[in-house]
């Protein structure tokens, strides 16, 4: 039974994500902020699932506490499946906004024909600090939409749309979209683990 669970990232629309996916377990769970740990971890994984791993491994060690982290890819089919692992660097800086990135991605897709399907893919990894890892990984499929809409969630939600549902992931509740998204079913995903610890 694990008492108290690190949520291994820094990033506030992945910490609310994954404390609400989260909540029906009954340890505390903490933040880095929480534990004042200022950590950078370099994403230098071949796959989403290494970089999971990597970040996970990196918290648990600093902290001594099981640790959960995630790592997450935008794959684009007119693009050949980038930016993928480099969707946080896809336009060569890393203090590049989440706008800008959009509209970099924008720019990238504009001579290509429509739809431009695309997928979200999300890694988790539990490390323990026995040394043990766990890890799950999952992905939901949409388009990208050459106009923002939406102002909820982070990231590439404005311009990822839901096909099905007319809408896109900036356009869902915090509740909707851990209904359906990559992270939601990568964290359920890896929840029965927890409950067999
Ligand atoms: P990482 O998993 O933190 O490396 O994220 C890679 C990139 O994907 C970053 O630019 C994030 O902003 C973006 N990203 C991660 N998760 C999501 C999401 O749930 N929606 C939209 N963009 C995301």
């Amino acid at each position: 039974m694990i008492e108290r669970l690190l949520i291994a990232t820094t990033n506030k629309g992945k910490l609310e994500e994954i404390s609400a996916l989260l909540n029906t377990l009954h340890c505390e769970l903490v933040t880095p902020d929480d534990l004042h740990l200022e950590i950078e971890v370099e994403e230098n994984g071949k796959t989403y699932l290494e970089n999971a791993r990597l970040k996970a491994a990196t918290y648990c060690q600093a902290s001594q506490l099981p640790a959960l982290a995630d790592d997450t890819g935008l794959e684009v089919a007119a693009l050949g499946g980038q930016p993928g692992l480099y969707s946080a660097r896809f336009t060569g800086s890393h203090n590049a906004s989440d706008h800008e990135r959009r509209q970099f991605l924008l720019s990238k897709l504009k001579n290509y024909p429509r739809p431009w399907e695309a997928r979200f893919v999300c890694a988790v990894a539990l490390a323990l600090p026995s040394g043990k890892f766990y890890s799950y990984e999952d992905a939901c499929t949409g388009e990208i939409i050459p106009e923002e809409r939406g102002s909820q969630g982070f990231g590439y939600d404005p311009i990822f749309l839901f096909s099905q549902l007319g809408r896109t992931m900036a356009e869902l509740s915090l509740n909707e979209k851990n209904r359906i998204s990559h992270r939601a079913k990568a964290v359920l995903g890896i929840l029965p683990v927890f409950r067999n610890l």
